[in-house]
């Protein structure tokens, strides 16, 4: 005789008696919980109503850590970081455009917004990247440099005259010069009149010159 088929269980919620397998109760840590299944489903609901708080909290934290995680494992191992997105790049061409592409498409008014700002600081925008490559050409130490943001920290005082900088004289100068160690790094730029930055490059290109 097949005891498996004739073994009940009797459920301590509703009461019913079904067939002992996991059919009608389900395993929990390896062995048949003692509700049934479809007791067991009206519960978790249950709890899912009653703490629905508590579980997007808890929902929030794990992906808050996991985000962390990812984060540090980032920072630590950016040149590891940086392979994989070429290798996977270089696996599927072109799908950088197309990913670009189909967040336009489904993100329209923020493309727009994030256009009409790049317009507006266009300008500036295109002198940093130069500044940037130029930068990376010469071969030393290279970070992002807002433009934008040294504005606002700086204003517009040149910090050779100490006069207001005029839109048209604009300019940003490395304070230490790259041929005298000076790095592109927020801390090394500064907003001044292109006029004082000429000067002094020539001054230190020619320190004899009267
Ligand atoms: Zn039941
Ligand atoms: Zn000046």
């Amino acid at each position: 005789m097949d005891e498996g088929t004739t073994a009940t269980r009797v459920c301590t919620r509703c009461g019913q008696t079904k067939g002992e397998t996991s059919e009608f109760f389900g395993e929990s840590r390896g062995r048949l919980r003692t509700v049934c299944r479809t007791c067991n489903r009206l519960q978790d609901a249950e709890y899912k109503r009653k703490n629905a708080d508590k579980i997007v909290e808890q929902r929030r934290r794990t992906a808050d850590a996991t985000r962390l995680r990812s984060h540090r494992w980032y920072v630590n191992n950016k040149e590891k970081h940086r392979a994989c997105v070429k290798a996977w790049h270089a696996l599927h061409p072109g799908a950088q455009t197309e990913i670009a592409r189909k967040w336009r498409e489904t993100n329209r008014e923020q493309e727009q917004q994030r256009a009409v700002r790049t317009r507006a600081l266009s300008p500036l925008i295109g002198r940093q990247r130069t500044a940037k490559s130029k930068a990376k050409a010469k071969g030393v130490v290279v970070a992002n440099v807002d433009y934008q943001a040294l504005l606002l920290q700086y204003g517009s005082t040149c910090y050779l005259c100490g006069k207001t900088i005029q839109g048209y004289e604009l300019s940003f100068d490395h304070i230490i010069p790259f041929d005298k160690g000076g790095a592109h790094i927020p801390e090394n730029v500064r907003p001044v009149h292109a006029l004082c930055n000429s000067k002094k490059n020539t001054k230190l290109i020619l320190p004899s010159v009267p």
